[in-house]
């Protein structure tokens, strides 16, 4: 049994474990799809069911307790953590090369022996991070790694990933969780079933509103949209969709959040349109008001692409907002 903390992606662990088992799993794994339905999760039950007192990442023993919690040391006996760091989000060489990660660095540690009975489990978070030179040094570890040693490159954006990484990795895709696995982690944390709706519709089959300011954002956000296409002024309406330039996440980062649910309710006045019902159930009755106006949704939908091409230039938040705003009415 794997650990109860973690659902879904049922035919991705049995490969997984089945390939180990037999000695056939590739040394350098890149697993992608959409960003919180469990890709890390899923990863570090590898490593955890080798140094689980069950042999089972149980999720009860002392062993697997080391697995839990958002403050994830960067090492364990089998396994070594390489996350971006800093506003910039990049993982620099300094973490691949020197010893600022670990004793002798990355490279230098995955060719040491694992211990009896595990392997040697490399994780590096949001992959497509890696930069150029640390991706460089990594690059002929990566074609081979030494004997029992496993990089896992984790990834929500597959396009952004170095070619030359992609090409030596052997891509697993992991698709959305269902509602009944999402929502089973979100009451196993603890979420009210009052909350059920909502949540399962701003999730999308992820676990990105386990975050509870996430999911509050999220939700201001869909009513701050539905009131600007109300015609409510700018000014008081747009608050929740302002990146918070304090926040340690950049903010064209946190605009996409904002960017994409205006697609998201798009969708849904079409859908209305046609006599469907919308995604977003929660929010139907703002969202039938604004089906009901005259508003042609190309002039929105066309905002909204223009937008989502402009966040990777770092635009300034206001303008782009405001564009947007502007073509809701
Ligand atoms: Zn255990």
């Amino acid at each position: 049994m794997f650990d109860p903390g973690l659902r879904g992606h049922q035919a991705i662990r049995d490969k997984l474990l089945e390939r180990l088992q037999a000695g056939r799993l590739p040394g350098t794994l890149l697993f992608t799809g959409p960003e919180a339905v469990g890709k890390r999760r899923v990863a570090m039950e590898l490593a955890q069911r080798e140094i689980c007192f069950r042999k089972t990442a149980c999720g009860a023993c002392e062993a697997c307790r080391l697995f839990k919690g958002d403050d994830l040391p960067v090492e364990w006996p089998n396994l070594l953590r390489i996350a971006p760091e800093g506003k910039a989000g990049l993982i620099k060489i300094g973490a691949v090369r020197d010893s600022d990660l670990v004793e002798g660095g990355v490279i230098r540690w995955a060719s040491l022996a694992p211990a009896p009975g595990c392997h040697r489990w490399i994780l590096v978070e949001d992959a497509h991070r890696l930069n150029g030179g640390a991706a460089n040094m990594l690059l002929k570890t990566l074609e081979e790694p030494p004997p029992g040693t496993h990089f896992l490159l984790i990834t929500h954006r597959p396009e952004a990933v170095l070619q030359t990484i992609r090409s030596r990795a052997q891509r697993l895709a992991f698709g959305p969780l269902t509602d009944a696995e999402a929502w089973a982690a979100a009451s196993a944390a603890g979420w009210a079933e009052s909350d059920r709706e909502a949540w399962l519709a701003l999730a999308e089959g992820t676990l990105r509103g386990l975050d509870e300011a996430a999911f509050t954002r999220a939700k201001a956000q869909v009513e701050a949209w539905i009131a600007l296409g109300a015609g409510a002024s700018f000014e008081s309406a747009s608050g929740p969709l302002v990146p918070d330039k304090d926040a340690a996440q950049g903010q064209s980062e946190q605009l996409r959040g904002p960017v994409d649910l205006l697609l998201r309710i798009l969708a849904d006045l079409g859908r209305l349109r046609a006599g469907r019902t919308p995604a977003l159930a929660p929010w139907g009755e703002g969202l039938a008001r604004l089906a009901a106006t005259s508003l042609d949704l190309r002039r929105p939908m066309e905002a909204v692409s223009t937008a989502q091409q402009s966040l990777s230039r770092n635009p300034s938040p206001e303008p782009l907002l405001r564009e947007l705003a502007m073509a809701l009415t």
